[in-house]
């Protein structure tokens, strides 16, 4: 039977998942994906002080937003589980008991003493004193530490715990694991695990460390990152969609064949090679997402985007004239200009506040001599209107400037700012006519006369 590469992700349920691990778990899925080979998902739950199964559940529903599907897990079951690390305690004290039964790990301090395992010690691994202990890292290559610099590692605390080196290495040889992949910051720990296969007689994984991701200050990500956060919530809040992120998340490491930017699952299973993976640290570049999340965005028909911007609205805006139909107007009018769906929030402001603020230059604009005019103008036009829509205000706005300009000389600028000021409370913004049509007749009305009364 040939063997099927098999990858795993393994996060330890503490807080709330984070990029780091997804984008870990990503790159893992992967090249699992690319090699035709099985995807694991495993929890590592054995610090009862840090782990909660409500951990353990968001790392789940984190994984499947983002689009990423494993073949044995928790929840999915599978031949070599239980894939709850907890659970599997019994095999890690058994291989504990025989690394201690073959002289390979010792209680205590001191490698030298002989201790019974009722002093109340925690167990090490007897690494070796002399020579170097080589991690053949498949992205790096062979990674060379001093086998004297090398402290023995503590596999079961004292209170007969197991900790991660021991038991994560039993289940990864237990699950079959072929290739481990994990971040840059297990490079320090991995001569351990060699030396713990090594010991158990047991033919080492595919060693694959992935580069840190930074921000753009060359720092590592953070949660209270001046940038941004960095939670998997955050980017969910902030109106991602789950496929820009994936996306995103692929290009921080990875280049596809002919560096295209748009990459989906298909291109993963094609391109997704080791040799297409990098080794120097990937920095995080918001404008960068942006821009994929944009490309997602402006994919989406106007009836859906509406869909997804509906709840930031409701959140924002009380009191909301909201049909379907207004709202999918609505939705055409600031999508050219919407990178995540928050946006939609300050983008539609002058279509749900009616007494917003007059910006420096609105004021400007209505200071002016052809505003008081021009505004009068627009009332009594739009007074004679059963309903205000957009072409109709193209037509009338078109009118206006051509009378005003011939009547009295004024340019586009003297007639439309005042107008847009008034109506608005900006002087730059989405076409008027496309405002015009979703404010509707009465309410420019209103604020039209506001603006007369001097605001
Ligand atoms: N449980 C470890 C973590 O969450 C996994 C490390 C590994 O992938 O080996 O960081």
């Amino acid at each position: 039977m040939a063997m099927v590469p098999r990858f795993r992700f393994a996060p330890s349920p503490t807080g709330t998942p984070h990029i780091g691990n997804l984008h870990t778990a990503l790159f893992s899925w992967a090249l699992s994906r690319h090699t035709g080979g099985d995807f694991i998902l495993r929890i590592e739950d054995t610090d009862p002080e840090r782990n909660t199964p409500a951990a353990a559940q968001a790392m789940m529903e984190a994984l499947t937003w983002l689009g990423i599907d494993w073949d044995e897990g928790p929840d999915v079951g599978g031949e070599f589980g239980p894939y709850v690390q907890s659970a599997r305690l019994a095999r890690h004290q058994e291989i504990a008991a025989q690394l201690l039964a073959a002289n390979l790990a010792y209680y205590g301090d001191d490698p030298t003493q002989q201790t019974s395992q009722l002093t109340n010690q925690p167990l090490r691994l007897r690494l070796p004193r002399s020579g170097e202990t080589i991690v053949h890292d498949a992205l790096r290559g062979p990674i060379r530490f001093d086998n004297v610099l090398l402290k023995d590692p503590v596999l079961v605390r004292s209170n007969g715990r197991p900790l991660y080196h021991l038991a994560a290495m039993v289940d990864d040889h237990d699950m079959g694991i072929t290739h481990v992949v994990r971040g840059e910051e297990w490079i320090a720990s991995a001569p351990i695990h060699v030396q713990l296969y090594r010991a158990l007689g047991w033919q080492e994984p595919v060693w694959i460390h992935l580069p840190l991701i930074l921000n753009k200050r060359g720092q590592k990500l953070s949660k209270r990152d001046p940038e941004g956060g960095y939670l998997i919530s955050d980017f969910q809040e902030a109106g991602y969609l789950p496929e820009a992120l994936f996306n995103y998340l692929l290009l921080l490491g990875w280049s596809p064949d002919g560096e295209q930017e748009m990459v989906d699952k298909w291109i993963v299973r094609q391109q997704f090679r080791l040799e297409r993976l990098s080794t120097s640290p990937a920095v995080f570049d918001w404008d960068k997402l942006n821009w994929v999340n944009r490309q997602y965005l402006q994919r989406l028909s106007d009836e859906r985007l509406a869909g997804l911007i509906r709840p930031f609205l409701e959140d924002a805006y009380d009191d909301l004239p909201m049909s379907e139909a207004w709202l999918v107007a609505l939705t055409a009018v600031i999508r050219p200009d919407i990178a995540k769906l928050e946006d939609a929030i300050d983008l539609t402001e002058w279509a749900f506040v009616d007494d917003f603020a007059y910006t420096a230059n609105a004021r400007a604009a209505l200071a002016t001599p052809p505003a008081h005019p021009v505004i009068l103008r627009l009332i009594s036009e739009l007074a004679a209107l059963v309903i205000l829509d957009q072409p109709t205000a193209e037509s009338i706005l078109r009118q206006m400037r051509a009378d005003l300009q011939a009547a009295k000389g004024w340019r586009a600028p003297d007639i439309f700012h005042p107008i847009r000021a008034a109506l608005t409370g900006h002087v730059a913004g989405r076409p008027l006519p496309e405002i015009m049509g979703i404010i509707g007749k009465e309410r420019a009305l209103q604020r039209l006369a506001r603006a007369i009364r001097g605001g």
